[in-house]
Order: C-alpha cells, then sequence, then structure tokens
C-alpha cells in the first residue's frame, strides 16, 4: 500500500510465482529525510519466504534448460527498459534511503548496468576440453547453473546489491529469492517489476521483504530446495550465515564491510587527492561499503591536504536529497545518525579535534560533514566502519609505517593510493591486503570488473568475469577418448 506519491510500477507485496501477492503482515517503510510513512510493504513469515522457494524450485529446469542466449535478451531488454525510466529508479532510491539525487542517479545507472553486463556475459560461458597429463582420458569440463539462489542485499545501494546478483544469477540459469532490506525494499520491488514486465517467466524471480530477516532466513537456508546464497552486508550478520550455510555445505559469495584506508603519499599531487578523497569519502554521505573511513596523509602534505579538504567539505550542502540541489543527503535512520554521532563523541574524548564543516537541517537524519585531525592510528575511527560523512586523517612520516597501519585491520575490501606517480602508487598498493585498491582515484566500482574483500571482507567476487561463476557448478567429464 502507497501513502506517499511513489513512482509508476511501485508494487508493495510479496512477489511468488509472477503474482503481487499480500502477506499475512505489513511493514512500513519511511522517508528518513522527513520520517513520514511511505508505503506499507508485504512483512512475509517463513510460509511466504517457503512459498518463494516452492515457486522458485518449480521454475528452474525451464529458466535453466532455456537457451543462453534468450537468457540474455530478457536480460538486455530489462537494462533498456531500467535505462528508460532510470528518474523512477533514483527518486525511489532518494525517498527510502535519504542519499542525494546525483547519487541515487549514479546508483541507478550502475545497477542497471549489471543487467547489461550480465546479458553479454550469459553467452560467453565457457567450457574445457584436454588431455590428461597421463594420456589416459580427456578432460572434459562445462559449467550448471547452481540452482535456487538465496540473495540478500543491504539497504545502502538497494537496486545496485540487487542487481548485482540477480543479474549473473538470471544470466547463469538460476532462479532466485530476493530478500531485501527492510529499511530500502521499494526499489528491489520496482527492479523486481521491470524483469516481470520485460517477461521473465513466473518463480524465476521471488522477492521477500520481511521485517524478520533472521528467522526467515534459517528457513530458507535449511530448505534442501535452496542451492546458494549470495550475501551482501554486515561482516557480523555475514558469519552468522555462514554457520547457517556449513549445516547444509552450502555454496555462499560473502560481500562484508569494509574499513577502506585512503594513503596520501609523499609527493602526491595534494588537489589531485582531495578530489579523490571528496569522491571516495562523501559518496552516498559515506555509506558505502567502499567509503574511504581512514585517512593516512604524509607529514610533508598533511596541512596543505587538511585545509584543502576541510574547504571542500564546508561547500557541501545538506538537506533532502529529492531536492537536486543538495550533495548530501540523510542517513538511513535516525538510529544511524546516532551511531555516527556517538562515534564522534568517543573520538573527541580520545583526544582528536572534531570539526563539523557545514551546517545540516535538524529535522531528519541528517549529518553535517566532520573533519577529525590529531587521530592516533589504533582509536575509535581508525577501528570501526563509520558509514557516514566522518573524515578522520592521521599524520605518518614513513612508507613501510604507513603500509603496516592500512593493513591492521580484519577487514580487506578496498584501498586508496594517492602517490607521486602511477609507479609507485602501483608499488604500494600491491603491499595491501584489500580485494581491490584505487590508484589515484576516488571510485573504481564497474559491472565489468571483480568486485569482493580479502580477509573478513568476504568470500568470491560480483561483477567482472567472475561474478557469474558464483551462481555456476563445474562438472568435470572424464573420457575415455
Ligand atoms: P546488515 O548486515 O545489517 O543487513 C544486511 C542484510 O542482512 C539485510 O537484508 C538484513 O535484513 C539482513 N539480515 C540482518 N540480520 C539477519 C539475520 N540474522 N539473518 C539473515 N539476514 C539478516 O547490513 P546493513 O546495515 O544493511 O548494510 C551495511 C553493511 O553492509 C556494512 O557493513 C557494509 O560495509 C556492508 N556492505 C558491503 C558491501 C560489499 O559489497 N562488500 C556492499 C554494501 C554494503
Amino acid at each position: 500500500m502507497a501513502i506517499a506519491v511513489l513512482p509508476e510500477h511501485t508494487p508493495t507485496g510479496l512477489l511468488i510465482a509472477g503474482r503481487w501477492t499480500d502477506a499475512t503482515g505489513q511493514l512500513p517503510v519511511q522517508d528518513p529525510a522527513t520520517q513520514r510513512t511511505l508505503a506499507m510493504v508485504g512483512d512475509a513469515s517463513v510460509d511466504d519466504a517457503l512459498a518463494a522457494v516452492t515457486a522458485a524450485a518449480a521454475a528452474f529446469p525451464a529458466w535453466a534448460a532455456r537457451p543462453a542466449r534468450e537468457r540474455a535478451e530478457v536480460l538486455r531488454t530489462a537494462f533498456e527498459l531500467m535505462t528508460a525510466e532510470l528518474e523512477d529508479c533514483a527518486r525511489l532510491i532518494v525517498l527510502e534511503n535519504g542519499k542525494a539525487w546525483n547519487d541515487a542517479m549514479a546508483e541507478a545507472r550502475y545497477a542497471a548496468d549489471f543487467l547489461r553486463w550480465f546479458s553479454e556475459e550469459a553467452v560467453r560461458i565457457e567450457g574445457g576440453f584436454r588431455d590428461a597429463p597421463a594420456g589416459d582420458k580427456t578432460i572434459i569440463t562445462d559449467h550448471r547453473p547452481a540452482g535456487v539462489a538465496y540473495l540478500i542485499t543491504p539497504w545502502n545501494f538497494p537496486a545496485a546489491m540487487a542487481t548485482r546478483k540477480l543479474a549473473p544469477a538470471l544470466a547463469a540459469g538460476c532462479t532466485t529469492v530476493l530478500k531485501p532490506a527492510e529499511a530500502t525494499p521499494l526499489t528491489a520491488l520496482w527492479i523486481a517489476e521491470v524483469l516481470r514486465r520485460v517477461g521473465v517467466p513466473d518463480g524465476t524471480v521471488n522477492v521477500i521483504t520481511t521485517s524478520q530477516p533472521g528467522p526467515v532466513s534459517e528457513a530458507v537456508l535449511a530448505d534442501p530446495r535452496v542451492s546458494t546464497l549470495s550475501f551482501t552486508g554486515s561482516t557480523p550478520v555475514g558469519k552468522l550465515l555462514l554457520a547457517q550455510t556449513a549445516q547444509r555445505a552450502l555454496t555462499s559469495s560473502m560481500e562484508l564491510g569494509g574499513n577502506a584506508p585512503f594513503l596520501v603519499l609523499e609527493g602526491a599531487d595534494v588537489e589531485a587527492a582531495i578530489a579523490g578523497a571528496m569522491v571516495a569519502k562523501m559518496r552516498n554521505g559515506g555509506a558505502a561499503c567502499t567509503a574511504a573511513n581512514r585517512f593516512y596523509v604524509h607529514a610533508s602534505v598533511a596541512e596543505a591536504f587538511n585545509s584543502g579538504f576541510r574547504a571542500a567539505l564546508s561547500e557541501l550542502q545538506v538537506g533532502p536529497g529529492i531536492d537536486r540541489t543538495n550533495d548530501l543527503g540523510a542517513m538511513v535512520s535516525l538510529e544511524e545518525r546516532d551511531k555516527i554521532t556517538s562515534l564522534l563523541d568517543t573520538a573527541a574524548e580520545e583526544g582528536g579535534e572534531v570539526a563539523a564543516c557545514s551546517t545540516a537541517p535538524e529535522h531528519g537524519a541528517f549529518l553535517a560533514p566532520h573533519l577529525v585531525t590529531g587521530v592516533e592510528h589504533g582509536s575509535v575511527l581508525t577501528r570501526h566502519e563509520v558509514f557516514g560523512p566522518v573524515v578522520p586523517i592521521v599524520v605518518y612520516e614513513a612508507q613501510d609505517e604507513v603500509i603496516r597501519m592500512a593493513n591492521d585491520t580484519e577487514y580487506g575490501l578496498i584501498s586508496y593510493v594517492f602517490g607521486p606517480d602511477p609507479g609507485t602508487g602501483i608499488a604500494v598498493a600491491r603491499q595491501l591486503e584489500s580485494g581491490m585498491v584505487a590508484i589515484d582515484r576516488g571510485m573504481i566500482s564497474d559491472a565489468a570488473a571483480p568486485f569482493g574483500g580479502m580477509k573478513e571482507s568476504g568470500i568470491g567476487r560480483e561483477g567482472g568475469f567472475h561474478g557469474i561463476h558464483e551462481f555456476l557448478e563445474t562438472r568435470y567429464l572424464g573420457v575415455s577418448l
């Protein structure tokens, strides 16, 4: 049930077996900028979730048997429809997530790109045919769709995290049950409707929204008809789900939390580093797993970097994302904002100099950008994934020291390096323990590149050539040929 004016084609029910159906309960979706309720969506029970699994299992044989070219064409048409209606998608992202309009448009574009990329990958799944080293047989390999895929997504990229999973799963020939985050279900429902509108067969894409992700997911993962889990979210929830998938030795891919270091090396171009830092930190208001979380700046450039960054932050206009002139929108909820302000309080108690660089509206989940100087490595802001517009700066002297500090975390998703030249940047990047390194750039996410983390930031890769393999089983045929 929509309460505010939502874009056309925004369903609010559960998508099960190709039909939008009512759940037993309802779940409110709030606009964090205004605190008003946008819509009531279905609050799926365990039974609803298992009905979605039944639909996905029934649809699997036919979808898996569809020629890859046909699966590709469905995805390509979905890309075209989504691109034609990109502003509707962005509007929903802004309304339920709070982010700024430009960030929402960028996310919608990025999300659509996964549909295009995997439409292209669907027809390029390679196999192998070769002699065994002993000469006694031929080794043939091919890839089969894994089966029913359970997809769990977070609130910070409600569109892109959905398509980054749905597109490769469908390209591979899997059928899906998608469970979006309870704070931001509308965008995922809209995307599912795009897929339905372009002719995805009934049961191939099912969506359950729920206020009880724990019990619902536990039941789904225990169901023997489910073959794989793809999760994006926090590391603690990822670990909990890994324990559950272990019960069935289920394959799973995990895109988890980050604590990205941003290194400004001696001799770096300070202006370029500030421009990169603005993107790496402020995109999505800092609520990105890839957000630069802690800044390590060489002493020789620290003063210029700090004052330039502060000046750039002070230009940011904070306010509702629906007003396209605002640069920084709302946090996803008041609770999320309060978590960040309490981290800032702790940083100040630890001796950091905390300064708000601009102002934010009092009502709604807004937070002004903050710069924190005098930060020691090991203090609270260098240990926690802040997920907000907070810039803690640590000044360092020696390159081996900064590499040690950058790697001194259980996370390993992404790092940023700004150096005097690309060679130095690459040499430092190769010593960093993260799945991705941005060199002289503030953003590297790309549907065509492998996205994922080392250490406790995840298992597996999404996007690129790797992403489709999260939804495929490799099969080996040994033949006396
Ligand atoms: P979260 O872990 O709280 O929630 C993520 C999803 O898991 C939601 O759909 C939620 O409903 C579900 N969930 C929560 N508890 C569950 C349970 N007990 N069983 C099953 N599912 C459960 O994370 P969040 O707050 O929504 O998102 C922020 C986190 O996601 C951050 O840590 C961020 O770094 C991470 N993230 C990672 C990536 C990546 O690609 N590595 C991308 C975006 C966000």
